[in-house]
C-alpha cells in the first residue's frame, strides 16, 4: 500500500497533552485498556471459529506483554483478528466521541482517568498517558489481507503504511515517556496485571521469564547451567462466577475464596448470583466471619466487567449493609467510569441493588429454615448483617423479620414471634405495652439481671455497638413494644403495672430519708428519690433513664447528638422506702445516719461497677474498720 499521512479526526489541535495532563493520576490503567482490546480481538476470532467463518489454524492465542528495557518499549501482542489499514482508519483514527468541545466541557468534572476513558471511548488512546509514540503492527485474519503499520507521536497526525507482521494478530508498541519507565519493570507489570487481568478469558502472559536450570557438566566435570524460559501466565485461576452453580462443589467455592483473600479465615457461606434479565449480573458473595464487627475492612468486593477488574470501591452498587461481604460481582450493565451521583440514579444500579439485597435475604431465610441450629451457631456473625440490613433497608427487614434472632442472657435464641409469646405473660405493662428488657453488659448489670429474674422477667443480650440502633428500629417496626435496659429503673418500676404497692413510711419520713441520703452523697447530679417498692427489692438502686442513656450512646457512636454527649451523667438514686433498712436508718443517731446511708449508697455503686478511685478506697477503709 502507499504510505499515507493524515490527521486524527478530532477538532482540537492536540488532545494528547490534555489526556496526559488530566489523566496523570491513574496511568496504570492504560495496560488494562490495551489488554482488554487484545482479549476482545481474540474472543472475536474464537467466535469466528465457532461460527465456521474462520477455518485456518488459530495457533497459540496467548496475549503477551513484553518490555524492552534498552529500547524503553512495552509491547502488547495478540493473535486475535487483527486489523486492515481501513479498519485502523475507521476504529483508531476516528476517536469515538462527538467532538472536542464536548470533551473539553466534560473533562472539567472528571475526577480521574477512568471517568474520561470510559465516557469517551478513549481506551486505546490511554496509551498516550505513558507513551510519546505508539506503533501498531497488525495483520487481519481476512484472506489476502496486507499487514499494516500505524504510528502516532502523540500529536493529532498519524502515519499509516505497509506493516511487517507476518502472522495474524496485533502488536501495540508503546515508546514509554520519561515519567513512565516504571512500566518496564517486571514486578510493576506483574502487579498491574494481577490486579486487572487475573480472571480474563484469554491467557495473558507476562514477558518471557527465565530460570536457571542445571545442564549437565562441562569437560572438567563442573556443573553447567542453562537459562530456560518459563511461561508466566497471569490468569491461571478460573473465575468461578461465570460457571453454573450446579457444576461447582463447596471446595471450588472455598478455594476460589482462598485465592482472592489469601490471609482470611474461610467464609461462613456464600451466594452465587446469576441473572441475565433485566440486567446481566454474575458473581459470588461470601459471608466472612466477622468476630469484631466494624473492624472488618470494607472494600472487599471486587467489581468486574466481563472479567476485567474495574474497582473494589463498590459502595454505590451494593446495598450499604452488604459492604461487609467479600467476593466478586461482574456486570457489563453497570455504567463504569461515571460519577457517583450518576451511578446512584442509574436504574440498572437500583435494580441490581435490590436484587442483591433480596438474594441475600433469601439465602439467610433458606439457611434458617434448613438448619436452625447451624444458623443459631453462626448468628454471632450473621447477626451483624441482619441487624445492619434491617436498619438501612426496609424491604430487607420485611424478609428478615422471619429470621432475626433475639438472644437472652441464658444464651437462648428466639425469633421475634417466639419471643413475644415467651414474655407476654410477665412483661406486659400498662396500656398493653410489652417491655423487652436487655442488658448491654451482663457483668456490670448483674444485680439488675438477678432482680429481673426474680420477677420472672427475661433479659436480652444487646451488647454490640449496632444494638443501640437496632433496638430503635425494632421499636419503630414492631407494634406496642418498648425496650428498656435492665438498669433503666429500679426493678419494680421497669415494667409499670397498675398495682400500687403500699407505703411503709409516711411522706414526712420519706422526705427525711431523702435529705439524709442527699447529704451523704453530696453530689447534685445524683437525683435522690424515694419509691415504694417491694420490701425484698434492693434498698438503693442507681439508674439512668432509658432515653438519656440512649442519647448518650448515640452521641458516642457519632450520631450527631452532641448536645447530650456533652451533658453530665445524671442518675436517679432510688431509695426503696419499704426496705427494712430504711427504717433502721431513720431510727439511728444523727452521726450514724449519714454513715449508714453512705455505706448503702456505695454498695449500690459497687454493684454496678461505678465505685472507683478515691471513693472506692474510702469505702474499703471504712468497711475494714467495721470488720476489725
Ligand atoms: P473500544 O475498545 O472501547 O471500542 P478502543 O479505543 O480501545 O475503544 O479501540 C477502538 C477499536 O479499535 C476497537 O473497538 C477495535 O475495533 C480496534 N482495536 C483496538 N485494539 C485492537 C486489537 N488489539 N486488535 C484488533 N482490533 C483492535
Amino acid at each position: 500500500m502507499t504510505p499515507e499521512k493524515g490527521t486524527i479526526s478530532i477538532n482540537t489541535e492536540n488532545i494528547f497533552p490534555i489526556i496526559k495532563k488530566f489523566l496523570y493520576s491513574d496511568t496504570e490503567i492504560f495496560l488494562r485498556e490495551l489488554v482488554s482490546n487484545a482479549v476482545d480481538a481474540t474472543q472475536k476470532l474464537n467466535r469466528l471459529v465457532s461460527l465456521g467463518h474462520f477455518k485456518g489454524e488459530t495457533g497459540n492465542l496467548n496475549i503477551r506483554i513484553s518490555a524492552d528495557k534498552d529500547a524503553k518499549t512495552l509491547t502488547i501482542s495478540d493473535a486475535g483478528i487483527g486489523m486492515t489499514a481501513e479498519e485502523i482508519k475507521k476504529y483508531i483514527n476516528q476517536i469515538a466521541f462527538s467532538g472536542a468541545t464536548e470533551f473539553m466541557e466534560k473533562f472539567k468534572e472528571a475526577k480521574d482517568a477512568n471517568e474520561i476513558i470510559g465516557r469517551f471511548g478513549l481506551g486505546f488512546y490511554s496509551a498516550f498517558m505513558v507513551a510519546d509514540k505508539v506503533e501498531i503492527q497488525t495483520l487481519s485474519y481476512e484472506e489476502g489481507a496486507e499487514p499494516a503499520h500505524w504510528t502516532c507521536d502523540g500529536s493529532t497526525s498519524f502515519e499509516i503504511a505497509t506493516g511487517s507482521r507476518t502472522t495474524r494478530g496485533t502488536d501495540v508498541t508503546l515508546y514509554l515517556n520519561a515519567d513512565s519507565e516504571e512500566y518496564l519493570e517486571q514486578h510493576r507489570l506483574q502487579e498491574i496485571l494481577d490486579k486487572y487481568a487475573k480472571f480474563l478469558p484469554v491467557p495473558v502472559q507476562l514477558g518471557t521469564k527465565t530460570e536457571t536450570e542445571p545442564d549437565g557438566t562441562d569437560e572438567e566435570g563442573k556443573p553447567k547451567y542453562k537459562e530456560v524460559e518459563i511461561d508466566n501466565i497471569i490468569n491461571k485461576t478460573q473465575p468461578i462466577w461465570i460457571k453454573a452453580p450446579g457444576d461447582l462443589t463447596d471446595e471450588d467455592y472455598l478455594s476460589f475464596y482462598r485465592e482472592l483473600y489469601p490471609y482470611s479465615e474461610d467464609p461462613l457461606f456464600w451466594i452465587h448470583l446469576n441473572v441475565d434479565y433485566p440486567f446481566n449480573l454474575t458473581g459470588v458473595l461470601y459471608f466472612p466471619k466477622l468476630k469484631k464487627e466494624f473492624e472488618v475492612p470494607k472494600n472487599k468486593i471486587k467489581l468486574f466487567s466481563r472479567q476485567v477488574f474495574i474497582t473494589d470501591e463498590v459502595k454505590d452498587i451494593v446495598p450499604e449493609f452488604l459492604l461487609l461481604l467479600h467476593g466478586v460481582i461482574d456486570s457489563p450493565d453497570i455504567p463504569l467510569n461515571v460519577s457517583r451521583s450518576f451511578l446512584q440514579a442509574d436504574s440498572n444500579v437500583k435494580k441490581i441493588n435490590s436484587y442483591i439485597s433480596r438474594k441475600v435475604a433469601d439465602k439467610l431465610s433458606e439457611l434458617f429454615k434448613k438448619d436452625r441450629k447451624a444458623y443459631e451457631e453462626k448468628w454471632m456473625d450473621i447477626g451483624v448483617f441482619v441487624k445492619y440490613g434491617s436498619l438501612t433497608d426496609d424491604k430487607f427487614f420485611e424478609k428478615a423479620k422471619e429470621f432475626i434472632l433475639l438472644t437472652n442472657t441464658q444464651k437462648e435464641s428466639w425469633t421475634l414471634e417466639e419471643y413475644k409469646a415467651k414474655v407476654k405473660d410477665f412483661q406486659t405493662g400498662k396500656d398493653d405495652q410489652l417491655v423487652y428488657l436487655y442488658t448491654a453488659n451482663p457483668e456490670t448489670q448483674d444485680s439488675f439481671i438477678r432482680a429481673a429474674a426474680k420477677k420472672n422477667y427475661d433479659v436480652l443480650l444487646m451488647d454490640s455497638p449496632l444494638d443501640t440502633h437496632f433496638i430503635h428500629t425494632l421499636e419503630m417496626k414492631l407494634e406496642k413494644i418498648a425496650f428498656k435496659r435492665v438498669d433503666a429503673d429500679s426493678p419494680d418500676k421497669l415494667i409499670e403495672k397498675d398495682e400500687p404497692i403500699a407505703a411503709a413510711l409516711s411522706d414526712e419520713q420519706q422526705q427525711q430519708l431523702k435529705s439524709i441520703f442527699e447529704k451523704a452523697i453530696g453530689n447534685p447530679t445524683m437525683k435522690v428519690e424515694t419509691e415504694n417498692l417491694q420490701s425484698d427489692s434492693m434498698p438503693v438502686s442507681i439508674t439512668m433513664e432509658e432515653w438519656m442513656r440512649r442519647m448518650k450512646d448515640m452521641s458516642k457512636l457519632g450520631g450527631g447528638m452532641n448536645f447530650y454527649g456533652g451533658m453530665p451523667d445524671t442518675y436517679k438514686v432510688s431509695l426503696n422506702s419499704n426496705h427494712p433498712l430504711m427504717e433502721k436508718i431513720l431510727q439511728a443517731g444523727e452521726g450514724h445516719q449519714t454513715e449508714m446511708a453512705k455505706q448503702v449508697y456505695d454498695l449500690a455503686l459497687l454493684a454496678q461497677g461505678m465505685l472507683k478511685g478515691a471513693d472506692l478506697s474510702a469505702f474499703v477503709e471504712r468497711t475494714m474498720k467495721h470488720v476489725s
